[in-house]
């Protein structure tokens, strides 16, 4: 085996890029070796950070010739900050990427042959990000940002190109406030935005129960940002567990804010799930309505669905929609929604969908058409089976993970459905994941 040691310097030319968006060289041995912030096209001289069983991981420390696909890095802190991965990489190279992440993922891990359509882009690319999580860091100054790359330093920047405007105020008013008031017990800061209705929730997460002069903040906040509706605390005293913790308090508003998808308006709470980029949101989710194809006489589930944002819209156009979600307060989001948008064919049912599938097939809930719209661990077995026994003639899989998305489409293949096609989204430029669509029929 070749071996080299941690902190060696070698000098590669990379040839492929990884589906994480690290740059693929071959040391003269053959030993492949990942470089942090390389890009194909380039040769750098890389350190070796990590030896592995078979390949071996290394940072950047100097590009000796630049990749045709570099451009000028639109971030100031792009090369440190963990935030995004593809900042210096052209956007249409972005985009072909993300095509041969999906498209390997299934042909290579789910090995079925399907269309895999031209994925289809961003409108904006820059301030997108209709959630910003800003994490907090204390020395003699405060930092506001992203973690840095495979650490927890904050990289403090006021120049972040993905976030949405109205996060860059928060963070400059909070920051400013944190350091005159040497207060430190402020973990991060959530910043949630619709830029439909222009509302704004700051979710200022303190690692006590108590944070001194919450409101002197808050105040400070909707004075200074018009557009900020509600400020809530939350409370995470456990260290590693996630941004927010479990107990919200609300310090100014109302406590929620409202955002549309298409013509439809939700209610959003800090601790619901929503798509960070409402406009890829809406692409994404029209390529839903395209696969599904409803006629308005079908029964359809819609599993792991959130705040109902794909439910409305399906309701719209089917008989019945049964809507399946473990987060009690987004499963409450979501019948809001419902009577919100006068929509009345829907069911919420509340539990995991692994629990929920069975009693839902066992009472007779059968359905034509089946969307799946699971967190990046993808499905569990369980829910796939149930889905196979209720017999849709059409399942919609959407996903933010290629490589579970095509584990989960070889068991669907495997028991009885045909892989169509699938459609790739690009709903987080500058960053190396990648949404798809996949339609799949009864064989
Ligand atoms: N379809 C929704 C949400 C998709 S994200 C939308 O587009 O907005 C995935 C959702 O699955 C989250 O809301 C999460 O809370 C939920 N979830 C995760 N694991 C689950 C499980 N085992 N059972 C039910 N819901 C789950």
């Amino acid at each position: 085996m070749i071996n080299l040691d941690k902190g060696s310097k070698v000098k590669l030319k990379i040839v492929d890029m990884t589906h994480e968006g690290k740059g693929v060289g071959r040391t003269e041995d053959g030993l492949a070796v990942f470089v942090d912030r390389a890009l194909v096209g380039d040769t750098v001289e890389a350190e070796i950070t990590k030896m592995k069983k078979n390949y071996a991981e290394a940072s950047t420390v100097a590009i000796i010739e630049r990749s045709e696909d570099r451009i000028e890095s639109r971030c100031p802190v792009s090369q440190r900050c963990g935030g995004c991965d593809l900042q210096e990489l052209k956007y249409e190279k972005q985009l072909e990427m993300k095509q041969k992440k999906v498209k390997d993922a299934l042909s290579k891990l789910a090995k079925v042959d399907v269309v895999v359509e031209d994925i289809v882009h961003a409108e904006n690319i820059e301030n997108y990000r209709n959630k910003v999580n800003m994490h907090i860091g204390y020395d003699e100054n405060v930092q506001i940002g992203y973690y840095e790359r495979g650490s927890h330093n904050v990289v403090d920047t006021d120049s972040c190109n993905i976030n949405s405007e109205v996060s860059k105020k928060v963070a400059a008013v909070a920051k400013t406030w944190l350091e005159q008031n040497k207060i430190d017990c402020v973990r991060h800061i959530v910043v949630r935005d619709s830029k439909k209705t222009g509302d704004t929730m700051v979710i200022i997460v303190s690692g006590t129960k108590k944070m001194p002069m919450i409101e002197l903040l808050s105040d400070l906040l909707v004075e200074e940002i018009p557009e900020v509706k509600t400020v809530v605390q939350n409370i995470n005293t456990k260290i590693g567990s996630g941004i927010l913790g479990e107990k919200n308090r609300v310090v100014y508003g109302e406590g929620y804010i409202y955002d549309y998808v298409g013509n439809h308006k939700f209610k959003i709470s800090p601790e619901t799930f929503f798509q960070v980029n409402t406009e890829g949101m809406e692409l994404l989710y029209s390529k839903v309505m395209d696969y599904a194809a409803l006629n308005g006489s079908e029964y359809v589930y819609d599993i792991y669905c959130g705040i109902g944002t794909i439910t409305l819209m399906l309701a719209e156009k089917a008989k019945m929609v049964y809507g399946v979600e473990y987060v009690e307060k987004s499963v409450a989001n979501a019948v809001e929604n419902a009577e919100l948008n006068n929509i009345s064919n829907v069911e919420f049912y509340a539990g995991r969908a692994e629990n929920v599938m069975p009693d839902l097939y066992r009472d007779g809930k059968v359905a034509d058409v089946v969307v799946i719209d699971p967190p990046r661990k993808g499905c569990e077995k369980r829910v796939l089976e149930t889905v196979v026994k209720v017999e849709p003639k059409k399942i919609v899989y959407v996903s933010c993970n290629p490589s579970t998305m095509a584990r989960d489409i070889a068991f669907l293949v495997e028991n009885g459905y045909r892989a169509e096609k699938v459609q790739p989204v690009d709903m987080f430029p500058m960053s190396s994941h990648v949404e798809a669509v996949t339609l799949l029929v009864k064989a």
